[in-house]
């Protein structure tokens, strides 16, 4: 049976929890580093002996689940086909690829023993890399465990599965094992299951215990110390501000430091990198967040209009004007005026602002009366306002009014770390059953450019949550200029953060591709001689492709994809 079939049937998702489930039990996935952590500190804490009973044990285990779960799928009639899927399942999950091999059965079918290897074992490698030179003896002792546990559920009499001789101790590649029914190894049952519990672990606990006391008072100390952080770089139930990076971090700290003061704010930053949020944040954690938030766009107004908005018109003051209006200094009363694209104002405006923050004070649109404000302003350009001072067309007096305190929100490209969280925001925020992105389309989000910032990103994200439907996003579920835009293919090749040598080869992938397998050109391109370009095909398997054709290893195809996106 194949591996995929194998996976179909026994590897499921979308139980209430939406976990991956192996038969009716949940899997959890971690990292060799952190289980190799694990073994390691319990061998160091108990000691070999006892770790290993320990580590044993936990195979066993898992191996009866696993058998377990097998046997509630398929209705084997030889022990065979129960072997093999277990050959299957320990490839699944990552602990070795086991091979059995000569199985004994007795006349009455019962079994005698078995033999076989098993390469690539996690543990050894987890030794080999945790304890070095420490110990010489036969390591694989969970998967020795995790055999016997599976072994025994299918033959249904306790079975022992032995390392006999392990890569560690030999260097030939791979691991030895046999298993046996407890008689043929000469042990007793009771004895057996005995030696799966363990005694005299007290003074251990103890002296456990004491570490872990230890270790809560650290952890304590180390909420404290993230409580502090997040007091600093992020505000208590902020759910609009969404970021990773360093320079967002800087710039909500900017923010809380000005937000209680009453200084005058200029934000700057392209379009779409969320100017009026951080406003609104200033605003929400100012001393007058009940009091009025206004925005208004310079740009989208004609001088009259915006002045009539901004300081309010008498009855009768142009033709239309048939009532009062405040006007937004009077309406924002202390709250806070927003003045988005600020840039864009028209001088005879400016001057008039200019008064409304120097005097305090406005006169509506054909009024006489003087009407004293006191509402903050947070002005936003995404124009270099200095340069628009030189140029006479932005007030020098009004900009040193403005720019008490200029806060730059750096494009989104300059904090790509931002991009993911900020794209599952969105997507949640837009359907919150929806699966979420391929892997691949995040590499692409996260290779674009984003001209458009934050708001192209939400854009897009809406874009693709109408397209995929209830699937999973996939690149093509992006627009299509976005996948058009992506023509810088070595950003593209090293979006993932590749090691040197990994980039070095998906580039000559790529150099092969763009000159349609010419090796001679490729080589000529790539700067090296034919015979290292031979070296380095040779070296990743590549040398096979006829000229034209695709090439076959998996990443050159992955790299495909990509290009044709
Ligand atoms: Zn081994």
């Amino acid at each position: 049976m194949f591996f995929e079939e194998i996976r179909k049937d026994l590897v499921t998702t979308g139980n209430e929890n939406n976990f991956p489930m192996f038969g009716s039990g949940r899997i959890v996935t971690f990292g060799i580093t952190a289980l190799a952590g694990l073994i390691r500190d319990i061998i160091r804490t108990v000691g070999l002996e006892k770790g290993s009973t320990i580590c044993f044990r936990y195979g066993y285990e898992a191996g009866i689940a696993q058998a377990l779960v097998v046997m509630e799928h398929y209705n084997f009639k030889s022990p065979d086909e129960f072997l093999k899927i277990c050959e299957t399942l320990k490839t699944m999950s990552g602990i070795a690829h086991v091979e059995f091999e000569n199985m004994e059965l007795d006349e009455q079918g019962k079994l005698v023993r078995f033999n076989g290897i098993w390469r690539d074992s996690l543990e050894a490698y987890i030794w080999q890399s945790q304890f070095k030179k420490e110990y010489s003896g036969p390591v694989c002792i969970i998967l020795s465990g995790m055999l016997s546990g599976y072994t025994s559920a299918i033959f249904g009499q306790e079975v022992l599965v032995e390392e006999l001789v392990c890569e560690t101790q030999s260097h030939r590649g791979y691991c030895s094992f046999e298993g046996r029914p407890l008689s043929g190894w000469g042990i007793e049952v009771s004895h057996f299951q005995a030696g799966l519990i363990l005694e005299n672990l007290e003074d251990e606990m103890t002296r456990l215990r004491t570490e872990l006391r230890q270790a809560w008072d650290d952890m304590e100390r180390q909420k404290s110390e993230i409580a502090d952080l997040k007091q600093r770089f992020k505000m208590p139930g902020d759910p609009d501000i969404i970021y990773r990076s360093p320079a967002m971090a800087k710039i909500l700290h900017l923010a809380e430091k000005v937000a209680p003061t009453r200084s005058t704010v200029l934000l700057q930053g392209e379009s779409g990198t969320g100017k009026e949020v951080i406003a609104r944040f200033i605003h929400r954690y100012s001393s007058s967040a009940k009091d009025p938030f206004l925005a208004i766009n310079c740009a989208a107004l004609p001088a009259n209009l915006l002045e009539s908005e901004l300081f309010g018109h008498v009855k009768g003051a142009f033709t239309g004007a048939d009532l009062d209006k405040k006007g937004l200094f009077i309406e924002a009363g202390s709250g806070t005026i927003f003045l988005d694209e600020v840039g864009d104002m028209p001088l005879e405006i400016q001057a008039k602002l200019l008064r409304a923050i120097q005097e305090k004070v406005v006169r509506q649109v054909g009024g006489v009366k003087e009407i004293p404000v006191q509402a903050r302003i947070i002005g936003a350009t995404n124009r270099e306002l200095k340069s628009m001072v030189g140029e006479e067309r932005f007030r020098d007096d009004l900009f040193f009014r403005l720019s008490v305190f200029p806060i730059e929100i750096p494009p989104l490209r300059e904090r790509r770390e931002d991009i993911l969280p900020l794209a599952r925001h969105f997507l949640t925020r837009m359907n919150s059953d929806h699966p979420g992105f391929f892997p691949k389309t995040i590499r692409l989000m996260e290779g674009y450019d984003w001209p458009g910032n934050v708001r192209e990103l939400e854009n897009w994200v809406e874009y693709a949550v109408i397209l995929s439907g209830k699937e999973r996003i996939r690149p093509d579920h992006l627009p299509l200029d976005m996948n058009r835009s992506l023509a810088n293919p070595i950003k593209l090749l090293a979006t993932d953060l590749p090691t040197w040598s990994e980039l070095e080869k998906r580039y000559i992938s790529y150099v092969l591709e763009q000159t349609n397998y010419n090796k001679s050109r490729a080589a000529r391109i790539l700067g090296m001689g034919n015979s290292t370009l031979w070296r380095h095909l040779k070296e990743n398997d590549e040398t096979n492709h006829p000229q034209g054709s695709p090439p076959n290893s998996s990443f050159a195809h992955d790299l495909n994809d990509k290009m044709k996106l």
